[in-house]
């Protein structure tokens, strides 16, 4: 079998969406499981609508989630250039051959003609189809009226016939004779625009894709489902030219919680938004795949949990199968479960390079400790956050100098039975010198207990409240080395002066 070909065919007219992340990771999987190339072409023929800019933020968002393709505008590869817009030339003679068949013709009837044509169609509840005025024109009448300077684009003759599509999702699909009417493959230039070649106008979507995917030489088309009926289009396209189209998989759409089509009215939906936010992209990405994507049944991942796979389990597990038909409900709640899972389970030292730039952001100056302790306070707290970025909230009792004392915990300090508890801890601290090591706090609410008397409940919450000015947060026993004996005292003294 020839090596499997893919594409991600983002329009850069915006940033990357989580649909749209979802669509490139399913390409990526299928290519990585395949020991095929993924190829990314910017499909930026709607020039009013398509910026450099956004280009820019895709292919950095592509990055930010540690995907990778094998031919792209950046990278080159052999069916460069792989920009649209940088490929018109090519579309020409294509659309010259159209021509020549007689599989086009001219059509006059502009935007403005279009939209009251399909308007009163469907005032009479007929398909909104093209009307064929223009098809019925002669060859020598479209000249003359664009040797007039009339305006026109190209429409392709849609054979009216029932075309099958064997969908890797769908199964098998009818496109009814009839559902399609004839279709424009070149439209009239718009501002900035040139005719690709004279009287041949600009192209458009539907045909630029057929002639990339021919000729990048796609072997699968894994896009949303939204494009299949710009599907039938191509087919008739492929027909046209004589061409095998490539195997279509058309995923289900990711709904919101509304269940509607995910939209910004739903909450986030740009990939940059979630990872700046402090979402893994590693987390963000197997969320992703489990939207519209089932592993085999029976698989064990080494993380112990059934939704839980790493990157090399999705890749070795992924195929076009377990693609799901239903629509796939964006669920934050458990994308926050997944990460937390993820910033618990990654290797610490990866997280705590990765949650570096949220402290710098919080204004938390890690220069004045070894990398070291660094990790040992992210590694006492990363069991406690959803976020890469309320790291530093959930670490500050480590950075901050003036520690705050909470209502509940003063509550705590101010109970008859904590000022000996507090008394005979600072005694014991006070005890001896150096770095505070496990084994003495180990031993220290047994000590603490003998000399003040005071047991259980009584006992710990008294001194977490003294030394964290909090009652809940992680093991005393976990803080304490790394506070240091020094802090600990100092700590203690601040937060009972506040307490009274
Ligand atoms: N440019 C299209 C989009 O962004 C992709 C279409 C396709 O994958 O064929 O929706």
């Amino acid at each position: 079998m020839s090596q499997i070909r893919v594409r991600f065919a983002p329009s850069p007219t915006g940033y990357l969406h989580v649909g749209g992340a979802r669509t490139l990771f399913f390409n990526w999987l299928f290519a990585k499981k395949m020991g095929g190339v993924l190829v990314l072409r910017i499909e930026d023929t709607d020039q009013a609508r398509s910026t450099r800019e956004s280009e820019k933020m895709i292919l950095s968002d592509i990055q930010r989630l540690g995907l990778d393709y094998q031919e792209g505008p950046d990278l080159g590869g052999p069916h460069a250039p792989y920009r649209q817009s940088e490929r018109l030339s090519l579309y020409a003679d294509y659309v010259r051959q159209l021509l020549e068949q007689d599989r086009v013709y001219y059509c006059f009837c502009s935007d403005t003609l279009l939209t009251q044509k399909r308007e009163a169609a469907m005032k009479l509840g007929r398909t909104p189809h093209y009307d064929g005025t223009c098809a019925r024109l002669s060859r020598d009448e479209a000249k003359a009226r664009l040797a007039r300077g009339e305006k026109a684009g190209l429409r392709f003759r849609a054979p009216q016939k029932t075309y099958i599509l064997q969908d890797h999702v769908r199964g098998r699909v009818e496109f009814k004779e009839g559902m399609v009417g004839d279709f424009l493959v070149t439209r009239t230039p718009g501002d900035g625009e040139k005719e690709i070649a004279e009287g041949i106008g600009f192209p458009v979507y539907n045909f630029c894709c057929v002639m990339d995917d021919h000729l990048m030489e796609m072997t699968h088309v894994i896009r949303a489902e939204e494009h299949l009926s710009n599907t039938v289009r191509q087919l008739m396209l492929y027909e046209a030219f004589g061409w095998t189209p490539p195997e279509f998989a058309h995923i289900a759409l990711v709904l919101g919680p509304d269940r509607q089509k995910l939209s910004k009215r739903s909450g986030d939906v740009s990939v940059y938004e979630y990872v700046e936010k402090g979402y893994l992209p590693e987390a963000l990405l197997n969320f992703l795949a489990l939207l519209g994507w089932w592993p085999p049944a029976g698989i064990k991942p080494v993380s112990g949990h059934p939704e839980v796979l790493s990157m090399s389990e999705l890749i070795s597990n992924f195929n076009l199968e377990g693609l799901q038909k239903a629509p796939g409900v964006f669920d934050v709640q458990k994308l926050q479960w997944m990460n937390s899972f993820y910033i618990r389970s990654m290797p610490l030292a990866e997280i705590a390079r990765r949650a570096r730039i949220y402290f710098e952001r919080a204004g938390f100056d890690l220069g004045a400790h070894s990398e070291e302790w660094y990790h040992q306070v992210v590694e006492v707290v990363r069991g406690e956050v959803t976020l890469l970025s309320e790291l530093p909230q959930a670490a500050h009792l480590f950075l901050d100098a003036t520690p705050h004392l909470e209502p509940d915990a003063k509550v705590v300090l101010n109970e008859p039975s904590s000022a000996p508890v507090i008394e005979a801890m600072v005694a014991e601290l006070k005890s001896a010198s150096g770095p505070l090591l496990i084994e003495e706090v180990d031993a220290l609410p047994k000590k603490v207990s003998a000399k003040s008397g005071v047991k259980g409940k009584s006992l710990y919450m008294p001194l977490r409240a003294a030394v964290t000015g909090k009652v809940h947060g992680p093991e005393l026993k976990l803080i304490l080395p790394i506070l240091g004996r020094e802090s600990v005292l100092k700590r203690i003294e601040a937060l009972l002066s506040q307490s009274r």
